[in-house]
């Protein structure tokens, strides 16, 4: 409905996979491939890169 809100959402593949947190406010880019959640602290890395380059 308020479509404002959407702003700061990352996208579904990026989410924390322990709280599924999507703000981009409380999610930090450490560096280019690892993202840590502010609300529960998990660093993970976010899906919506290639995954060419797993290892
Ligand atoms: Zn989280």
């Amino acid at each position: 409905m308020d479509a404002s809100a959407n702003d700061n959402m990352v996208a579904p593949e990026d989410a924390c996979p322990l709280c599924g947190e999507r703000d981009a406010d409380r999610l930090v880019w450490q560096d280019d491939q690892r993202v840590e959640c502010q609300m529960c602290g998990t660093v993970y890395e976010p899906g919506r890169r290639d995954h060419e380059r797993r290892e």
